[in-house]
Parts: C-alpha cells; structure tokens; sequence
C-alpha cells in the first residue's frame, strides 16, 4: 500500500485519501486508522474507495458515518472514529498498548464517550500478576464491559501519546 507523503493533514471535510474527489457534507465517508509500527495514522475515503480492497488496504479499525456539515457536529463525528479504534484496542488487549489504551480511555471518560463502570483488580495472568484496572463501557452498548489495565505513564510517554491521539481524533 502506498500511502501519499501528506496523508497525515488529510482532514474530513477535505478530500478522499485515494481518489481526491471532495468529500461532501450528507454523504457517506470512511475514517480508518492504519497500525504504522509503534504508531497509528488515519485516512479518511469517500466511501467507493473504501468498498475496494486495494484502495482500503488493511484498517485496524474504521468508522463509517454520514459527513457533517463543516465544523458543525465534526467533533462528534471525531469521538466516533475514536471510540471505534479504541473498542479494537480493548478486543485485541495487547500488553504491548497497555499505555496507549489507558490514556485514550482517560480521555474519551472526558468527552463522555466512555463510562467508567469501576475499578478493580484483574484476575492474575498467566505469570501470577494481578494489575490495577478500571472497568468501562463505551456508549451506547451498555452491557459490555471491558477492563483497561492501569498504566503507569511518564511524562514524556504521556506527552507523546496525547500529541498522536490529538492528531488522529482531534481530541
Ligand atoms: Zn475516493
């Protein structure tokens, strides 16, 4: 898959990823976010692209919804490609993201697009070791609950990872 040099600034409201064609307000468009190594990188397609294997290349997750009117509901429309990706995070549960999936439930619980049902701890894996977890629901499913290992960030950590989920989700 080649991804273009400027994908990253590619913004909704602007245009599909692949073809270039505008992608317009009431219509149906894809955000996805691609696993780049350690990070992650959105692209945002008209919804054509998407529906082609080779446009869409392999996703980690994606959010399919109706382009808003410019600067009008966008943000909602950003926490539902959020909360989408972070629902992959907490089915795939690699320790390897521990931190990243602790900060952005931390800060989707702000924009209320995350409930924190409680905190526990975890029953011990396979070593023996129990870990710190808040148990959560992302709306509107109220009866799944997922547990989200309490990471223990520093700050540059924290720093970077906050400066990549603000740059995907516009958080
Ligand atoms: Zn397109």
């Amino acid at each position: 898959m080649v991804i273009p040099e400027d994908w990253k600034i590619a913004r909704r409201g602007a245009v599909c990823s692949s073809c270039d064609a505008l992608l317009q307000p009431g219509r149906e468009s894809v955000s996805a976010i691609y696993a780049d190594g350690e990070s992650f990188a959105r692209r945002d397609f008209c919804d054509a692209c998407f529906q082609s294997a080779d446009r869409r290349g392999v996703p980690f997750s994606w959010w399919s919804a109706v382009v808003p009117e410019p600067e009008k509901k966008k943000a909602v429309f950003d926490l539902g490609v959020a909360k989408e990706f972070l629902q992959r995070l907490l089915r795939e549960d690699d320790r390897a993201r521990d931190s990243l999936r602790y900060l952005l439930t931390l800060m989707l619980m702000r924009k209320r697009g995350v409930v924190l049902v409680g905190q526990n701890q975890s029953a011990p894996d396979a070593n023996g070791v129990s870990s710190e977890v808040m148990v959560i629901r992302v709306p509107p499913d109220d009866e799944t609950v997922f547990e989200v290992r309490v990471a223990e960030l520093d700050e540059a950590e924290t720093e970077r990872l906050r400066d990549e989920l603000g740059k995907l989700f516009q958080l």
